[in-house]
């Protein structure tokens, strides 16, 4: 029998509960799920990082040993301000047969129906172990879980196959695009703005810079193409800009931050390539005529690896006769699946929930789609038993 849906709707009350944006420590959920998994007599292995404020979580349940399944969340989500909720973004609440809350859906829902199904597990003959894993800043470039890749095989049992529960509608997810993160700061000269002559206009610069951006990202929509995402083309786009000090003064500094989403077989070093080209041939040589220290300078900030699981990986079989599909998709949102699918585990995605929903105001996931999920991890259980 699944898990309950009042048991998960219970679980899933209380992990909203805890605030767990990205930028905040993760160590109060973390406890809980700790004293939870302590309750069925499962040990965890904390994993904290260098400052201590946040901890990943590795445990495993039945016998110990290589191989097993991975049962992989994240437990940061994304921050709240800014958005208008109709409800208390941190108290669960059912309307309509959906669950609103922050993480709902991305992803604190997959692991409510995760501890719900523990008992499940421990109270079946396991014939290799289910590995909860528990990661944090998934939401600031999947760097918390690094530490804890580095174990597996090591200290830590490396799973044969891990499913990631980012929200998919229980579909099975075979594939997403890199992210690459870049800041470009534009030095210019500062001047009166009556006399611009005198300034070099960093805020002018970077418009010219980011207009170059979007003519790059219109060449990489149609150079390469792959219909299995959507969008089925590499992306670039700007996220923030911020310069300028007063109307009356020439900026002397703009810095933007800007990101390519590549598919997972596209060179992702084309956009940064031309972009410097760009800077270097046309726009630093008319800057240079004012100010010789004006400058260009981009930094690459960091990067989610591309997810594409290799040709009969047993993690998409499994995958997709847990779901009783016969086809995968693929997604243009990152995951951690790169990078264990780089650290020789093969990975799928499948979780409950819609992406549509992750990140925005009144985020929500279904009960039906929790159901799915439960039913999805019984009939694991059943498999392994
Ligand atoms: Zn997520």
């Amino acid at each position: 029998m699944p898990a309950s849906s009042s048991v998960v709707q219970e679980l899933l009350a209380k992990l909203v509960a805890f605030d767990t944006t990205s930028a905040k420590s993760n160590l109060k959920l973390i406890e809980f799920v700790s004293t939870y998994l302590g309750g069925y007599g499962i040990a965890a292995t904390l994993i904290p990082a260098p400052d201590g404020a946040k901890v990943n979580l590795f445990a495993s349940i039945g016998p110990a040993g290589k191989g097993g399944i991975g049962l992989s969340g994240h437990s940061d989500c994304v921050p709240v301000e800014g958005q208008t909720w109709s409800s208390d973004p941190f108290a669960l609440q059912l309307r309509d047969g959906q669950l609103y809350g922050r993480g709902t859906c991305d992803m604190k829902g997959f692991l409510a129906c995760v501890l719900a199904s523990v008992p499940l597990f421990t109270s079946r003959p396991l014939k290799e172990p289910v590995h909860i894993i528990l990661s944090y800043d998934e939401e600031a470039g999947c760097t918390g879980v690094r530490p804890l890749i580095a174990r597996l095989g090591h200290d830590l049992p490396r799973p044969r196959v891990i499913i990631v529960g980012e929200p998919t509608n229980m579909a099975v997810i075979d594939a997403h695009k890199r992210i690459d993160a870049y800041r470009t700061t534009v030095t210019g000269r500062e001047a009166h703005s009556s006399l611009p002559r005198l300034g070099v206009n960093a805020i002018s610069f970077a418009a010219e810079l980011i207009e170059e951006l979007d003519r790059i990202g219109a060449k990489l929509s149609t150079s390469e193409t792959n219909d299995r995402f959507d969008p089925p083309a590499s992306t670039v786009q700007v996220g923030t800009i911020e310069g300028g000090t007063a109307p009356n003064i020439v900026p002397k500094t703009c810095k933007f931050q800007w990101q390519v989403r590549s598919l997972p077989d596209a060179d992702p070093k084309v956009a940064p390539e031309r972009i410097k080209v760009f800077a270097e041939e046309k726009l630093r040589p008319r800057m240079r005529v004012v100010a010789r220290t004006a400058s260009i300078e981009t930094l690459h900030q960091g990067s989610v690896p591309a997810f594409l699981a290799k040709p009969g990986s047993e993690a998409v079989a499994l995958a997709l006769a847990l779901t009783h599909a016969n086809a995968t998709r693929a997604v243009s949102y990152a995951t951690e699946a790169g990078l264990f699918e780089e650290a020789g585990c093969p990975t799928v995605i499948c979780g409950p929930g819609d992406i549509e929903q992750a990140h925005a105001a009144d985020e929500f996931v279904t009960t039906a789609q929790l159901d799915a999920c439960t039913a999805f991890l019984a009939k694991l259980a059943e498999l392994l038993s």
